[in-house]
């Protein structure tokens, strides 16, 4: 396996939704409690997890769009966690994001070139003629013409936005890409182009993708590696192919009962995820699965299962080894 190039330990990111007339804290919204991962170079890393669970929080915080409360970020093994402003300048042209949104995320009074080229000009590199060039080749390769330069975003569809959004992100050749659900807000007809391009240009600039998503389906295309989160936590981590035909945690396997049956394996029972998942402001005691887990016994109310390695390189959070069940 390739040298690890992100490392987070023990990540944890708190939200003060509510103070009182002192400034004391009256609720606190725990929205990544105590993660631990690590990216390595070149490799694609799949985040999943229901809406809410902390996954976008935990990108965010990789890119420095929000400090951790505690914990640890090492990048090429430097500490990167409390870096300042000016600090940062060499760490953001070596970690790019790519949002949800393309249309929210391209400034509207700038065309598409503008927008691309603006990595380039915030570094100073090259004379404005190369850099001019060098955005309308890394527009060409993600598929828009000369054409596209002089165009702004409201004239072109979300496809085109979000390649003009990738385009712009890898035009630095970052070593990692922050990946937040690029594709959830196209159409279904465009999603399949977008996710082979960007598979594309991670093996064309060797990238390390983190890739957070929703959509097994959209993992199961794209990923070497998968690490599920429920309300903040791991709670499994695997290899793609190992996770797919042997999830062991039964959030992973409720999860894999929703995507579509060429994905997941026919053979095995498919229990779907029943309830909701509890208010993050008071999250359960034990394990915070319990009051969803049909396996749920009474220690998983007291005591919270730790991520532990059950066979090489896979990992679950739960008290037991549950195997899923057959048909
Ligand atoms: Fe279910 Fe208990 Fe495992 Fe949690 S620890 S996933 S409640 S069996």
């Amino acid at each position: 396996m390739n040298k690890v190039l992100l490392e987070i330990n023990d990540i944890r990111k708190e939200f003060v939704k509510d103070k009182s007339l002192t400034g004391k804290a009256k609720s606190v919204l725990l929205a990544v409690d105590g993660v631990s991962l690590s990216i390595h170079e070149g490799e694609i890393l799949g985040l999943v997890g229901e809406s809410g669970c902390g996954k976008s929080t935990l990108g965010r915080m990789i890119v420095k769009l929000c400090e951790p409360t505690c914990g640890q970020i090492l990048f090429e093994g430097n500490d990167i966690t409390h870096l300042k402003q000016k600090e940062m300048r060499d760490y953001r042209r070596q970690i790019q994001i790519i949002f949800q949104d393309p249309y929210a995320s391209l400034n509207p009074r700038m065309t598409i070139l503008q927008a691309v080229r603006a990595p380039l000009d915030a570094f100073q590199i090259g004379t404005r003629k190369e850099r001019d060039e060098r955005a309308a080749e890394a527009l060409n390769e993600v598929g828009l013409t000369s054409e596209y330069l002089k165009k702004y975003p409201h004239e072109m569809s979300g496809g085109q936005r979000q390649r003009a959004a990738i385009a712009r992100a890898m035009i630095l050749r970052p070593k990692l890409v922050v990946c937040d659900e690029p594709v959830s807000a196209l159409d279904v007809s465009v999603r399949a182009q977008v996710l082979n391009l960007m598979k594309t240009l991670q093996q064309q600039k060797q990238a390390a993708y983190l890739f957070i998503s929703h959509d097994l389906s959209v993992t199961h295309h794209l990923c070497d590696r998968i690490a599920v989160m429920y309300m903040g936590k791991l709670v499994e981590t695997a290899e793609k192919e190992e996770l797919y035909q042997k999830p062991l945690h039964p959030y992973t396997q409720a999860l894999l009962a929703s995507i579509p049956l060429p994905v997941r394996d026919h053979k095995r029972k498919h229990v779907p995820l029943e309830g909701d998942v509890p208010s993050p402001l008071n999250p359960p005691k034990g394990c915070r699965f319990h009051e969803r887990c049909k396996y749920a016994a009474e220690i998983c109310s007291t005591e919270e299962p730790k991520l532990r390695e059950v066979c090489p390189g896979h990992c679950i959070a739960c008290h037991f080894d549950i195997q899923p069940e057959v048909e």
